[in-house]
């Protein structure tokens, strides 16, 4: 079936494409009201987060945007050192979308959704004219729990980085995609909170964390790096690319520094606990290949710095410009 500008009436057609394509799928008790608004559990400290897909193409090896939707917020969600408990969706269809791409994608964000554990407790639909585009926001709640306080501010001298897997796959999978080359790189896309309960159960003391989405890592860190004042330190022979991505970016010419990912992040931790960090994060899912990448230093010199296989100290900036477009 193809949408028409009367499934974006608000009227039968709405919710009959509403109950056969979402509801159906992210059945919870919250959503099941179907009030204008859902009524959840929880006094606690709150994070909340909100983001919007249009990535191009819908399906990429490794994912779908409807699975980056969900991993998109509720990794920024466990970056906040929230557990994430509640999504909302909002979908833009533009006329001539197909029901059955956006059953594969309300399928697909109900999987994802259960296994980060989180429910989708309301969304709205709208559809506009066009040429059968799909466009997602996605917000997030989380809570926090008491005395967890994360983020740049709380980066100390000392604190060593830790990234969660190999740099740049979602990045080279969609570019990929878009380009027609046929190769082994899949999209990264997935939810991150085995990997960060796993740091925080095994009493690691962890002082920021951020996932490594559009900007690549580089941007991270440069913002590390300018809102605590510190020095980033970064090995290049400790950087996990694989093999594909980095022949890859070879022929096109692609720094994988400022590329982006859909299923890594990066955590600064006391120097004591790294080694905790490190086995702790090695047994969590999407996360065995984690490495010790890098450390804060001193306030004498600021801004990320690469230390070069060659041997050299590099500079190295955060991405300026366009990048690659609709890639989340
Ligand atoms: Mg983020």
């Amino acid at each position: 079936m193809k949408i028409t500008m009367a499934h974006g009436s608000g009227g039968r057609e709405t919710s009959a494409l509403i109950e056969a394509l979402f509801a159906s799928r992210f059945d919870n008790p919250a959503l099941a009201r179907m009030e204008d608004a859902a009524v959840v559990e929880g006094a606690q400290r709150l994070a909340l987060t909100t983001d919007s897909f249009v990535v191009t193409p819908l399906f990429f090896p490794g994912g779908d945007i409807g699975r980056l939707a969900v991993c998109g917020t509720v990794n920024d969600l466990l970056m906040s050192g929230a557990v994430p408990r509640y999504l909302t969706c909002g979908f833009l269809i533009e006329e001539g979308a197909d029901t059955q791409v956006l059953e594969r994608i309300a399928a697909s964000m109900a999987q994802t959704a259960r296994e980060a554990r989180l429910s989708i407790v309301a969304g709205d639909t709208k559809v506009v004219e066009g040429k059968g585009g799909v466009y997602i926001n996605t917000a997030g709640v989380g809570f926090v729990p008491q005395g967890r306080e994360l983020g740049a501010a709380c980066l100390q001298k000392g604190d060593v980085l830790l990234l969660s897997g190999p740099l740049g796959d979602h990045h080279a999978a969609i570019l990929s995609a878009r380009m027609g080359i046929e190769n082994a790189i899949r999209s990264d896309c997935a939810p991150l909170g085995e990997g960060v309960f796993a740091l925080f159960d095994a009493g690691v003391r962890v002082r920021a964390m951020r996932d490594v989405t559009r900007g690549g890592l580089a941007t991270v860190l440069n913002e590390w790096a300018d809102r605590s004042g510190y020095a980033v330190h970064l090995k290049e022979e400790a950087l996990p690319v694989s093999q594909e991505v980095r022949a890859f970016c070879g022929i096109l010419g692609l720094d994988p520094l400022t590329m982006g990912n859909e299923g890594k992040f990066v955590a600064a931790v006391a120097p004591q606990d790294v080694s905790r960090a490190l086995s702790a994060l090695r047994s969590a899912r999407y996360c065995a290949e984690a490495a010790v990448i890098g450390e804060i230093s001193g306030a004498d010199e600021a801004g990320v710095l690469l230390h070069t296989r060659l041997g050299g100290i590099r500079r190295v900036p955060p991405l300026y410009g366009e990048g690659l477009p609709r890639i989340c």
